[in-house]
């Protein structure tokens, strides 16, 4: 089943809502600042748990999501944030944004 998911094809769990729920823990803040991508760093809102998250559109994708090539591609996937990282497609999670989206 999880080999069968196409995140590509997807992109659900980075169009979460507009409340900032893809958390970013301090770490990563640091991270980024350390490497010069403060614009990463700033492009973020109030989340949950007094974190931040990513920032969202109006429509509640991610700022980040969407490259030229794909609508459901990450365009700083390498730079990621942990969550993003460490988010388990095929978890009950993923099916469950991607029931929520209609896939
Ligand atoms: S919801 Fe699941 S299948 Fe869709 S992009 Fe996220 S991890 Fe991939
Ligand atoms: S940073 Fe990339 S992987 Fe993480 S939520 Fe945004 S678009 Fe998705």
């Amino acid at each position: 089943m999880t080999e069968e998911l196409d995140c590509l094809t997807c992109g659900a769990c980075c169009r979460t809502g507009a409340d900032g729920r893809i958390l970013i823990p301090p770490e990563d803040l640091v991270r980024w600042r350390k490497m010069g991508r403060d614009d990463i760093a700033a492009a973020v809102q109030p989340g949950h748990f007094g974190l931040v998250g990513f920032a969202t559109r109006e429509d509640g994708s991610c700022v980040h999501l969407g490259t030229p090539n794909s609508a459901h591609a990450c365009r700083i996937y390498d730079l990621r944030g942990t969550t993003c990282r460490d988010f388990e497609k095929g978890s009950s999670q993923c099916l469950e944004f991607r029931r929520d989206a209609g896939h």
